[in-house]
C-alpha cells in the first residue's frame, strides 16, 4: 500500500486529537498501562505472552489479519520510554478508527498482521534501568537467550515467524547526526549480520523501510535523522536476526531542543513507526535493489558531539573558560532527577550545546571558583534568570 504524504502531515496537525494523553514524561512502567490495556483490551486483542523474571507479564496486542506479519518490540531498555509512548499513540488512533471506515486503517489491517510488544523489559521500566532484574542487557542477550524475556521474544520470533521486525529505542542527548551542530532527533540502524558488515537482501531491506522513513523524516526534522555504526554484534538483537534472514530495524528515539520529556520526539516516533508499517507492506516480499545501500549511506552517521549545557565566558580560578554539562539521570521514586555534572573545562568548547549560555553578564563568579570536571554544576543565575539547575521530570 501507498500512503500520500498529506496523510502524514495531516497525522502530525492532528495529533493531539488522538494520541494516548494518559502517558507523559519518561517513566513508563506496568502500573502506568494498566487501566489503559484493561481500556484497549475492549476494542484491541491483547495477548499475555510470558513472565519476566520478577513475574510481571510482558503482554502484546495483535491487529490485522494480512499475510505480511510484523512484530514490533518496545522498552527492551527499561528507561527508554518514548517508543512506547509512540506506539500506544498508534493503538490509540487505530482504536478511535478502528469502527469508521478509514482507508488507511481499511488496507493496513487487510495487509500485514501486526503483533506489538509494548514493554518487553517490565522489570527494567518499573525501576527504570536499561538492565532486568537479572542485572542483564537483554540487547546483549541474543545469541545466550538466557534470561525470560529473551525467552520470551524469541519464541515469539519462532511461532510467529515475521517478515520484519521494528526493535525500538531511546538514545541519550549526546548524539549529533553527523558532524553538524544538530541532534540525532531520530536515529535507526540495519544492522550488520556478519563481521565484514556485507550487505545482503535482508540488510537491504531494512535499510529500504530506514530509506523511506528518513525521507518522510526530511520534512518536518531536516538534518536531524542519524544511522548509527553498523559494527557487528551477534548478541545484539538486530544483528542475530539479520543472520537469520528477518529483516529488522533499529528506532532510536532521540533528543530534539528542550524536550528532556521525549514529548516532541514521540510525535515524530508514531510518524516514523506508521511509515515503517507502511513500507513493510509494500515491498518486503519484493526483490530490493542495491540503490537502497547508496541513499542508507547518505544519512549521516551519529556522532557523540553534544553535551547539554555549554557555559561561555564563565570564571573558574579566576580565567574565563569554557564549561560543558551533561544531565545524569537519577531514578528518585516517582521522577526521573536530571542533575548537571561538568564534564569539560576549556578555553574552547570541544562540544555542542542543546543549550549555550553566556556568563559574561554573571555578577558573582566565585562560587565556580574550584569547578572541577566531575562536580555538580551549581545553579547559575544571571540577571534574576535561572539558566542552570537540577531538575526533575
Ligand atoms: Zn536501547
Amino acid at each position: 500500500m501507498i500512503i500520500p504524504f498529506h496523510f502524514y502531515s495531516n497525522l502530525l496537525s492532528n495529533y493531539e486529537q488522538f494520541k494516548c494523553s494518559q502517558l507523559f514524561g519518561r517513566l513508563l512502567f506496568e502500573e502506568k498501562i494498566h487501566e489503559l490495556n484493561h481500556e484497549l483490551s475492549h476494542h484491541l486483542s491483547i495477548k499475555n505472552e510470558g513472565n519476566s523474571v520478577e513475574s510481571r507479564i510482558i503482554t502484546s496486542f495483535n491487529l490485522g489479519d494480512g499475510p505480511i506479519k510484523i512484530l514490533v518490540w518496545s522498552q527492551m531498555h527499561g528507561n527508554e520510554s518514548t517508543s512506547t509512548k509512540a506506539i500506544y499513540d498508534f493503538l490509540s488512533w487505530v482504536k478511535l478508527n478502528l469502527n469508521t471506515s478509514n482507508k488507511v486503517l481499511v488496507e493496513l489491517l487487510q495487509q500485514v498482521t501486526l503483533k506489538i510488544i509494548p514493554i518487553l523489559n517490565p522489570d527494567g521500566a518499573f525501576k527504570y534501568t536499561r538492565f532486568n532484574a537479572n542485572n542483564v542487557d537483554l540487547n546483549r542477550d541474543a545469541k545466550l537467550q538466557s534470561q525470560p524475556e529473551t525467552q520470551v521474544l524469541f519464541s515469539i520470533v519462532e511461532s510467529f515467524q515475521p517478515h520484519l521486525c521494528l526493535n525500538m529505542h531511546g538514545q541519550r542527548t549526546i548524539f549529533s547526526a553527523g558532524l553538524n551542530p544538530v541532534p540525532a532527533t531520530l536515529s535507526f540502524l540495519s544492522a550488520s549480520s556478519t563481521k565484514d558488515r556485507s550487505v545482503n537482501e535482508t540488510r537491504l531491506k531494512s535499510m529500504a523501510i530506514i530509506n523511506g522513513v528518513n525521507d518522510l523524516l526530511q520534512n518536518f526534522l531536516p538534518e536531524q535523522v542519524g544511522r548509527y555504526n553498523d559494527a557487528f554484534n551477534m548478541n545484539c538483537t538486530g544483528d542475530y536476526l539479520h543472520s537469520t534472514g528477518i529483516p529488522t530495524v533499529l528506532f532510536e528515539s532521540g533528543h530534539f531542543a528542550d524536550d528532556y520529556e521525549r514529548e516532541i520526539v514521540r510525535k515524530y516516533t508514531f510518524l516514523s513507526l506508521f511509515k515503517a508499517l507502511e513500507l513493510g507492506t509494500a515491498f518486503i516480499e519484493k526483490e530490493t535493489h542495491i540503490e537502497a545501500l547508496d541513499d542508507y549511506n547518505k544519512i549521516p552517521e551519529n556522532q557523540e558531539l553534544f553535551v547539554d549545557v555549554v557555559v561561555e565566558k564563565i570564571k573558574v580560578g579566576d580565567v574565563l573558560k569554557t564549561v560543558g554539562i551533561k544531565y545524569e539521570e537519577s531514578f528518585e521514586g516517582d521522577d526521573i532527577g536530571f542533575n548537571p555534572i561538568v564534564v569539560e573545562i576549556a578555553d574552547k568548547s570541544t562540544y555542542y550545546g542543546h543549550t549555550i549560555i553566556d556568563a559574561s553578564q554573571l555578577s558573582n563568579h566565585s562560587k565556580f571558583n574550584d569547578l572541577q570536571v566531575g562536580d555538580e554544576f551549581p545553579e547559575l543565575k544571571i540577571n534574576e534568570n535561572v539558566f542552570v539547575k537540577k531538575f526533575k521530570i
